[in-house]
């Protein structure tokens, strides 16, 4: 950012309003080769280039379905690949980002986690990821709801996402920046002390600690009781709603007893909203399928009939394979 800039520009005896040329090129000009920063000194760029890289995140393939849904796999240096979905609406461009390449929290009906965590992303790669997508339109929203666990790789989320964020870079609001966990209590309990206004979502999709720990092994490590009593703590520190994500799993999870439980136990969380989603089917669980629709007004029905704020959500994407890590499984070599 332009403070870390300073020291750098000082030392190779260069006028502080360099840093802002430097922002300028790479967050609104979008730069991938310090050859092409021409307000730049020509030395300097030299200097830049051998000292600090710009890191790229290639586009190694693309897919687009008919909803207008981009979902572009990433090339990493280490021929690794993660993905990001480009997600358009009325006045709004959502970008849904990775941040680790697979997912080591192994919820029985995500794609991502079915191979297991193969590295967390740096924040350069995380940010490289956003300009891959900035390249396509206008950014107006960030989902943290990618490949990988957020708080599995708190520092370089936080990191690049504090970047994304600043004044002098890309300049995207906080309150548009959306991180989803799986429910990791001591990254709920560290983003309440940042003293930033990004939104929180917690995947949530079960009731009760039986059902949510076959679904989530992430439950037997903090279970339900100890994760709302941290949302709740969150909501009290930041005065700010918590959204918990429901995927709902025909003949898993889609009971009316399920809804009413489900009511039960969000409205322990002051300021706590509901999203229901259909599941995505995965190939990895072909046992896992779709609620119909009747079932999903039902659920919907009882937890606003329990007075829960609820949103019903459809996925999208899914001719694209843009649905949840199904783009680099895929790409993967079949086992
Ligand atoms: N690790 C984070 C963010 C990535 S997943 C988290 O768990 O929140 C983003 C969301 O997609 C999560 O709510 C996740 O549970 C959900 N998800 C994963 N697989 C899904 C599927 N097959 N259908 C619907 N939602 C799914």
């Amino acid at each position: 950012m332009p403070d870390e800039w300073k020291p750098i520009l000082s030392e190779k005896g260069l006028r502080p309003f360099r840093a802002d040329q430097i922002l300028q090129s790479l967050y609104r000009d979008y730069i991938d080769d310090w050859d092409q920063a021409t307000t730049l000194p020509k030395d300097f760029r030299e200097t830049l280039k051998s000292e600090f890289p710009i890191t790229r995140a290639e586009t190694l393939d693309i897919s687009e379905s008919a909803d207008g849904t981009r979902k572009l796999l990433l090339g990493l240096d280490d021929g690794n690949s993660v993905e990001t979905v480009l997600i358009p609406a009325t006045g709004r461009f959502t970008q849904c980002i990775s941040t680790q390449v697979g997912c080591g929290m192994g919820c029985a009906f995500c794609a991502s986690g079915s191979q297991g965590v193969v590295r967390s992303l740096r924040s350069d790669e995380i940010v490289a990821e956003y300009m891959a997508g900035r390249r396509l339109g206008e950014i107006t929203n960030i989902v943290v709801m990618g490949m990988g666990e957020p708080f599995a790789n708190y520092d370089e989320t936080m990191r690049a996402l504090r970047l994304v964020n600043a004044g002098r870079g890309p300049n995207l609001g906080a309150r548009h920046i959306t991180i989803s966990t799986c429910g990791v209590v001591p990254g709920i309990e560290r983003l309440a002390g940042e003293g930033i206004q990004f939104e929180l979502s917690v995947s949530l999709h079960a009731p009760n600690d039986e059902l949510r720990s076959r679904l989530m092994p992430v439950n037997r490590k903090w279970p339900i009781d100890v994760l709302m009593r941290t949302c709740a703590g969150y909501t009290a520190a930041t005065k700010r709603i918590i959204t918990f994500e429901y995927t709902v799993i025909k003949g898993v999870n889609d009971s009316r007893a399920c809804a009413e439980e489900l009511a039960e136990v969000v409205r322990r969380v002051p300021m706590a909203k509901v999203n229901l989603i259909p599941l995505s089917p995965v190939s990895h669980r072909p046992d896992f399928e779709t609620p119909d629709e009747r079932t999903m007004l039902m659920f919907l029905d009882v937890l606003m009939k329990n007075r829960v704020q609820t949103m019903l959500r459809r996925s999208r994407g899914k001719d694209a394979d843009a649905a949840c890590g199904q783009l680099r499984l895929r790409h993967l070599p079949q086992k």
